[in-house]
């Protein structure tokens, strides 16, 4: 479950560039918290938001490649909070 959003992030509206970085938090206080890189998307319709206010992302990873915090990922600076 990835926590809702009200409106779909400015910062991930048509953009086929996306950075994303690893955050870690209060909750997520073991991650490497450090790792980022930038990835190229197909198509902007790559970054969904659901009907429910969830973001998915088709072809973006999702969990940090180094210390697989899975939690708290940011996609252009926008903090995207998944339940454990
Ligand atoms: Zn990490």
């Amino acid at each position: 479950m990835i926590a809702g959003f009200d409106t779909f992030p400015d910062e991930l509206r048509d953009t086929t560039e996306v950075t994303v970085e690893c955050v870690s938090d209060e909750t997520t206080p073991e991650t490497c918290g450090r790792w980022e890189e930038t990835f190229e998307v197909g198509t902007p319709e790559a970054i969904m938001m659901d009907a429910h206010g969830l973001l998915h992302f088709d072809g973006l990873p999702t969990e940090c490649p180094e210390c697989g915090n899975y939690v708290l990922l940011a996609y252009n600076g926008v903090e995207v909070f998944k339940e454990p």
